[in-house]
C-alpha cells in the first residue's frame, strides 16, 4: 500500500494549486455574482493541460486517469475556485467518448475537451422521474437515417457555456426502452433552455432543457444499442468521485481560512483558536475531510486499475464522505469567524449554497446510503 503521488502527480498538484491561488476565492465570487463565467481561469487551465490530464494523449490529452483529474478538482477548490463543469465535461463526458465513442467521436470532441476550448454538459436529470432513471421520460426515435429527441431535463449545469450536451434518452429496442446517450449542438433546433434561478453562488448556472423533436444525425449517439447503459454508467463513477474530490477541497479551503483566522483573533487576551470550543470542530472537521480524501484516492486507484466493480462503492462511498465534510468544515469554519463568517470579504459563507448542493447532487446521500444497504449490508432494495 503506497499513499504517497508519485512525483508527476505531486508537481500537477503544486502546480494546479499555484494556478488556482492566482485566481483564488475573490475571483470566483465576483464572476458569480457579475453572472460572468470563469473564462480566463478554464482556459488558462486548458492550455496547461490539466482540463484534459485524464484524456488519452493520442486524443491530445496527459494520458493519466482520474486519480489525476481529482487532484485538479481538488486543488482548484482547495485555491477557493470550485469548478463544478470540470465534474461534466472531462470527468464523465470525455471518459463516456473515450470508452464508447466512435473514432470520429473521439478526434471530434476529446482535443477540444482536453485543451479546454470545448466544454460538454450532460443531462439525465429530468422533472418527473428524479432519483430513478428507469423513468427517463426523453425519447429517441428513429425517423430515416436521423433521431428525433423530446422531452424535458432539469437542473442542467454549465449549457450556457457548452457547444453540446450529451442527453441521455430511452430508445425502443425489441420492443423494450433502453438508454441511448446523444451528443447535441446547444443551438439544434428545437433545443430551447431556461435559467433555473438557484441559492448557490457559483458562476456555473443550472438550467431546464427543452427538447422539442431536436432531429440528430446518425452519428450523434455515443454507443450501440446494447452498449447505452455501459456508456452511462462509465460516466457516472468519474462523476462521483471528482465531485468528491471538489467537495475535499472546498473542506480544506474553508478550514485553511479558518485556522488563518482563529490564530489570528484575539477576543480576551488570547487567539481565540486557543479556545477547545473553537479549535476542536475546526480540528473533527478536518479528520473527516482528511478520511474523505482516503477514500478518494482508493476509489480514484480502483478506477484507474478497471476494477469497475469495487468502485461503485468506494466512490459512492468517497461521495458521501466528502459532501458531508464539506458541509461540516464550511459550517465550523464560518461559526469560527463570528459575525465575520457571514461577510462576503471573509469568503467561507459564499460556499454555503455549493456544499449543501453537494448532499443533494448529482446523487443524494439517501440514494447513497440505499446503494450501500443494498450492496455492502445485504439488505433488500428498499424502493
Ligand atoms: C447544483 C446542482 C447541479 C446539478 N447539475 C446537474 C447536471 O449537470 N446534469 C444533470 O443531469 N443533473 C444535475 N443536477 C440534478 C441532480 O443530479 C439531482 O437533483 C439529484 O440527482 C436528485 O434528484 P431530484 O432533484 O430529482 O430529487 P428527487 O429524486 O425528487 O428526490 C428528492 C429527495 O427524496 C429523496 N429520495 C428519492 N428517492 C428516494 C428513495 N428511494 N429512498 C430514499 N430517499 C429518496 C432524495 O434523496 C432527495 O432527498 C444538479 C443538481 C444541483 C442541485
Amino acid at each position: 500500500m503506497n499513499f504517497d503521488l508519485t512525483p508527476e502527480q505531486r508537481q500537477l498538484r503544486d502546480a494546479v494549486s499555484a494556478l488556482g491561488r492566482r485566481y483564488g476565492h475573490a475571483y470566483f465570487v465576483a464572476r458569480a455574482k457579475a453572472g460572468e463565467h470563469t473564462t480566463e481561469l478554464w482556459g488558462e487551465a486548458g492550455k496547461l493541460g490539466y482540463l484534459g490530464v485524464n484524456v488519452p494523449a493520442e486524443y491530445g490529452g496527459g494520458g493519466g486517469g482520474i486519480t489525476e483529474l481529482t487532484i485538479v478538482c481538488e486543488e482548484l477548490a482547495a485555491a477557493g475556485c470550485p469548478l463544478l463543469m470540470l465534474v461534466v465535461s472531462p470527468a464523465i463526458v470525455a471518459t463516456i467518448i473515450a470508452r464508447h465513442g466512435t473514432e470520429e467521436q473521439r478526434t471530434g470532441f476529446l482535443p477540444g475537451i482536453a485543451d479546454g476550448s470545448r466544454r460538454v454538459a450532460f443531462a439525465i436529470t429530468e422533472p418527473e422521474a428524479g432519483s430513478n432513471f428507469h423513468r427517463l421520460g426523453t425519447v429517441a426515435s428513429r425517423d430515416g437515417a436521423d433521431w428525433l429527441l423530446s422531452g424535458r431535463k432539469c437542473f442542467i449545469s454549465g449549457v450556457d457555456s457548452a457547444d453540446h450536451v450529451m442527453v441521455v434518452a430511452r430508445t425502443e429496442v425489441a420492443g423494450r426502452l433502453r438508454p441511448a446517450l446523444f451528443l447535441v449542438p446547444t443551438d439544434a433546433a428545437g433545443l430551447t433552455r431556461s435559467k433555473l434561478d438557484m441559492e448557490i453562488l457559483s458562476p456555473e448556472s443550472q438550467w431546464l432543457l427543452y427538447l422539442d423533436d431536436v432531429r440528430l444525425p446518425a452519428n450523434a449517439r455515443v454507443g450501440g444499442e446494447e452498449s447505452g447503459l455501459p456508456a452511462l454508467f462509465a460516466g457516472l463513477n468519474p462523476e462521483r468521485i471528482t465531485v468528491a474530490a471538489m467537495g475535499a477541497g472546498t473542506g480544506r479551503y474553508a478550514l485553511e481560512r479558518a485556522a488563518a483566522y482563529t490564530a489570528s483573533r484575539s477576543v480576551w487576551g488570547r487567539p481565540i483558536g486557543s479556545h477547545q470550543g473553537v479549535a476542536h470542530p475546526l480540528a473533527h472537521a478536518a479528520i473527516q475531510v482528511e478520511l474523505a480524501r482516503l477514500m478518494i484516492a482508493k476509489a480514484a486507484a480502483l478506477y484507474d486499475s478497471g476494477r469497475d466493480l469495487e468502485t461503485g462503492v468506494a466512490a459512492n462511498m468517497a461521495k458521501y464522505a466528502a459532501a458531508e465534510a464539506a458541509a461540516l468544515a464550511v459550517d465550523a469554519a464560518i461559526q469560527a469567524h463570528g459575525g465575520n463568517g457571514m461577510t462576503t470579504e471573509y469568503g467561507v459563507a459564499t460556499l454555503l449554497g455549493g456544499v449543501r448542493a453537494g448532499r443533494i447532487a448529482p446523487v443524494s446521500r439517501e440514494m447513497i446510503l440505499n446503494f450501500v444497504a443494498q450492496h455492502v449490508l445485504n439488505q433488500p432494495k428498499s424502493y
